[in-house]
């Protein structure tokens, strides 16, 4: 059966990485979290005090972009791959609200865009790829066989995302979460470089009231349709 790139795309919490995972798991597909590329720059520059409250030394990360290395590294009792800067995981310290509150501003800068992009359009060169983000159907992958968009109510995806981050046990309020999901989405639609659109070729999809299976279900179709 011949492989396929499968980009999905969409706003902030969203259920994209949960969609894609059991996707790639399915088809025996790589699935690649490039939100997490852009959280583990920003936890690098969190740790180096370039960025922080009120404050973005942008020139100077981009300076030292050469020190970043992400790789991935799967996890078989976790069933994905976990990411890592420079050797170490840091699957768990870029799930952190305060990583969400930086990274869509350090997602602007078009010198890490590039640094990201060209790695993630290496990994998905021979197919047989799932990508989550907010320009792959657009800008990493054009050519995609298959493209999503996804989207759902703010409110729904703040109420994901608090239960998710309660349940891993940080201490944080629905309207700090609300905050942050409406912030990041406006940035990323708003940015010059590579804003959040949706591809004019992706299938739309309104996950407010559907589950996990269902929507694996329409999806699952769409790849047997296509390879
Ligand atoms: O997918 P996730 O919510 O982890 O992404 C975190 C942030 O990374 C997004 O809000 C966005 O600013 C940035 N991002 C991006 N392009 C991608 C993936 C993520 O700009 N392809």
């Amino acid at each position: 059966m011949s492989k396929i790139v499968i980009a999905i795309d969409g706003f902030s919490s969203t259920g994209k990485s949960t969609i894609a995972k059991q996707l790639a798991k399915q088809l025996n597909y790589i699935y690649v979290d490039t939100g997490a590329m852009y959280r583990a720059v920003t936890y690098f520059a969190l740790e180096k005090d370039l960025i922080g409250e009120g404050f973005f030394h942008s020139e100077a990360l981009i300076n030292i972009l050469d020190e970043i290395r992400i790789t991935f590294k799967f996890n078989e009792a976790l069933g994905f791959a976990e990411v890592y800067l420079n050797g170490k995981n840091i699957e768990k310290d870029i799930r952190t609200l305060k990583v969400s509150q930086y990274v869509s501003p350090v997602a602007t800068i078009s010198e890490i865009r590039q640094k990201l992009v060209e790695q993630q359009q290496l990994m998905g060169k021979d197919k047989g790829i799932v990508m989550d983000g907010r320009d792959i159907g657009t800008v990493v992958f054009p050519d995609a066989e298959l493209k999503v968009f996804m989207t759902a109510s703010a409110e729904t995806r703040a109420q994901r995302r608090y239960k998710e981050l309660l349940e891993r046990g940080h201490n944080l309020s629905y309207d700090d979460v609300l905050e942050n999901v409406t912030t990041r989405d406006r940035i990323d639609s708003t940015r010059e470089d590579s804003p959040l659109v949706k591809a004019e070729d992706a299938i739309e999809i309104d996950n407010s009231d559907l589950t996990i299976e269902s929507q694996l279900d329409s999806l699952l179709k769409l790849v047997k349709a296509l390879v």
